[in-house]
């Protein structure tokens, strides 16, 4: 028997729509590429957002074209977003960190139409220009006042594109499977694989980005996503805040100390989202400053691993931290952490060490963690496995791949390449990407527990823990790691914190002092290139 209810499909539409009825005048402030702030409202978004779509039409674009941006977070952004998939073609959001030639590759294979692009950007197309043969058009984002000189044939300038075309526009009636976005996974091995989101798994990941126990958004809040829009969608915030009806903070491309806390103060941020590596650089600049965060009370952690003495920081200045896990391949977000009623009371090192686990399954992310043979493992918090995931925001395939992301014999359950433990709450804690972890006369040791010790260290800045290999144990781990400036610090000083907080045999042999480590375009340490400088 079929339930009896409306078949309206969920479109990402349909919650800017919300935004600009019932949140009107709830502010979008951006600090844009040109500098200054600028403040608009969902009103305001929603009616250029139908300016761009007519713009997009008169364009010749079609239902299904790939329009790529390479951006920072800003209003104009925001707008893109909401044109391009509300029109049923895919925002295609690049990261521009990549290499120009990894960013040649994914325009071509996504076979981007046109791309929008900051002002920031226009030297790296310049550059890669000749091996865009697909493209069109290039719209950059700025207003007629600020469009720049450039070699680049067919530019064109957004604010004039808008300003020609009515704010109304007829939105497509959609089936919600149809795709509106597209981000390529970063890539460190092989090529870059896109994952294409639909307005449905957009929509339903927004719902569960807004639980209490997830980012916790509501139409009192001010958002600031610091976790970029061409970074999985900014972790769905985009979609998320006006859904809420809260307040949106667009950073642009200033990701320093400095012009966070300001944006953070003047703007009386309460809920904001980011890799461990921007945090490191504000609670630096705090401390250095002397200065507090006066409104925030919850900062979302992922991407890669937040170390303990991270969320300690953040509680002593009374912010609320959660850590969280995702992929590109789940939206991302897949893990959340935030503490049960029965943890109430709990003494502060064993809250501090359930914090720093990844999570719980969000409602809508089935998960399974197995052994070798694809048996389930025990939920004690200590056996390992493959961690499994499958769900509504759950990648079923990649753009233009023939290959299967799913287990190769569980079909249905994409294998995420994470091994990690789960305990009877269902807290998973990551022990390591399964490439990274090393392994040492037969057992596992975690190269984040290590990380996350060393930069436990006040003199350490960032440390990589690496396998070396060793004739005797396979493999033996090493540490690579970045002394802060104006500190000094012993191999002998670093190995001593190690004592007492794992076992023995888990103590790095030997510490490498290094000026810098490689990271991804997506902040991680780049394990292979660590390695390979290592000569391990
Ligand atoms: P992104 O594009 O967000 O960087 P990727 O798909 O490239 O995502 O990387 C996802 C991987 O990042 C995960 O499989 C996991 O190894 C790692 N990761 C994400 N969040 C965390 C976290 N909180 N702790 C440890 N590792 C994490």
């Amino acid at each position: 028997l079929r339930g009896m209810m409306m078949g309206t499909p969920l479109l990402v539409t349909s919650v800017l729509r919300h935004a600009a009825l019932y949140h009107a005048d709830t502010e979008i402030v951006s600090r844009t590429t040109e500098g200054p702030i600028h403040r608009h409202s969902y009103a305001d978004a929603w009616a250029r957002a139908q300016r761009l779509a007519n713009a997009l039409a008169a364009l010749g674009l079609q239902p299904g074209d790939r329009v790529g941006t390479l951006a920072w977070n800003g209003y104009r952004h925001l707008e893109c977003y909401y044109a391009i998939g509300g029109s049923g073609m895919v925002c295609h959001t690049i990261n521009p960190r990549l290499f120009p030639e990894q960013i040649a590759y994914i325009v071509n294979h996504a076979e981007d139409r046109v791309l929008f692009a900051d002002l920031t950007f226009i030297p790296l197309l310049e550059g890669i220009a000749d091996h865009l043969k697909g493209v069109k058009a290039i719209v950059v984002m700025t207003d007629a006042a600020n469009m720049p000189a450039s070699s680049l044939p067919n530019l064109l300038c957004y604010e004039d594109l808008l300003a020609e075309q009515p704010d109304r526009f007829d939105w497509p009636e959609l089936d919600e499977n149809t795709a509106c976005g597209m981000c390529y996974t970063s890539g460190t091995t092989g090529n870059p694989k896109g994952v294409l989101y639909s307005h449905r798994s957009a929509l339903l990941h927004a719902m569960a980005a807004c639980l209490p126990d997830v980012f916790d958004l509501s139409a009192s809040d001010v958002v600031l996503p610091v976790v970029p829009m061409f970074h999985v969608n900014a972790w769905g915030i985009p979609y998320a805040a006006p859904m809420v009806g809260a307040k949106l903070v667009f950073p642009g491309p200033k990701l320093d100390g400095a012009s966070l806390h300001e944006l953070f103060e003047a703007e009386r941020v309460t809920n904001t989202a980011g890799v461990p590596t921007v945090w490191l650089a504000l609670l630096n600049w705090l401390h250095a400053n002397g200065k507090t965060l006066g409104t925030l009370r919850r900062v979302a952690i992922g991407g890669s691993a937040c170390p303990p003495m991270m969320i300690q920081r953040f509680r002593e200045l009374g912010v609320e931290v959660l850590h969280a896990w995702g992929m590109t391949e789940t939206s991302p977000l897949g893990l959340a952490n935030m503490p049960k009623g029965k943890h109430a009371g709990m003494d502060a090192d064993s809250s501090l060490a359930l914090a720093s686990k990844q999570g719980r399954p969000i409602c809508g992310i089935e998960l399974r963690v197995v052994d070798a043979a694809g048996v389930d493992v025990p939920r004690d918090g200590t056996s390992f496995g493959r961690l499994l995931v499958r769900g509504a925001w759950v990648c079923g395939g990649y753009f233009g791949v023939e290959a299967s992301p799913a287990h190769e014999t569980m079909p249905g359950w994409f294998e995420t390449g994470d091994v990690v433990t789960m305990d009877a709450d269902g807290y998973v804690q990551i022990v390591d990407r399964t490439k990274d972890v090393i392994k040492s006369g037969g057992e596992w040791i975690s190269s984040i527990d290590l990380e996350n010790i060393a930069v436990g260290h006040p003199a350490v800045a960032e440390a990589a823990a690496i396998a070396i290999p060793d004739e005797k144990w396979g493999e033996r781990p090493l540490l690579v790691v970045v002394v802060k400036e104006g500190a000094s610090l012993t191999k002998e000083d670093l190995l001593a914190v190690f004592e007492g907080k794992v076992a023995k045999w888990c103590i790095p042999d030997d510490v490498r002092f290094v000026e810098t480590l490689p990271h991804t375009a997506t902040g991680k340490l780049l394990k292979s290139k660590i390695r390979e400088l290592a000569g391990a």
